[in-house]
């Protein structure tokens, strides 16, 4: 039965083509992940008044202190 053996060829590439879109869409999805997850290595800095820990880009600097809010900058 050629038509049929054509017909299972075709059914397996189509299935195989579906896999192989799924598997890029998940590594593109991952991509990004991993830059983000690299981005946490950020320099954390101590409060002056409480001594919590926050990272730089959110730290609050005053008068060449570094301060976890600007509540306590002032
Ligand atoms: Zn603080």
């Amino acid at each position: 039965m050629p038509l049929f053996r054509l017909l299972a060829i075709a059914l397996l590439s189509w299935i195989a083509y579906l896999v192989l879109k799924n598997f890029l869409r998940q590594v593109r999805q991952r991509a990004p992940a991993v830059s983000r997850r690299r981005s946490d290595f950020t320099k954390v800095l101590r409060c002056q008044r409480c001594g919590i820990h926050v990272p730089e880009d959110e730290a609050v600097h005053r008068e060449g202190k570094v301060y976890c809010s600007e509540q306590h900058s002032r």
